[in-house]
């Protein structure tokens, strides 16, 4: 069954429905607004987009290291700067 997130553009609500083709589309369940907008969730995203935020989730995990070497290389770069005047 297709979970659906909705954000109310009347009082800017947000909630999640389960809505199936032969339904009427889903209310407001604070305001009873039916001017809704049908955000993205995890479950309607392809896999294709999944596996691309996996990537990008191991490369954010190896940035801090690469960080780390590039301001271990910018601190002694500064230390000769530094030395010379
Ligand atoms: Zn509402």
């Amino acid at each position: 069954m297709p979970l659906f997130e909705y954000r109310c553009n009347a009082c800017r609500h947000e909630f999640e429905a389960l809505v199936r083709a032969q339904d009427p589309a889903p209310a407001c369940p604070s305001c009873k607004s039916i001017d809704l907008e049908k955000l993205l969730t995890a479950a309607s995203m392809s896999t294709d987009q999944l596996t691309r935020d996996r990537v990008k989730n191991e490369r954010k995990r190896r940035l801090p290291q690469h960080k780390a070497e590039q301001n271990e290389e910018y601190q002694h770069a500064l230390k000769e700067h530094l030395h010379d005047d």
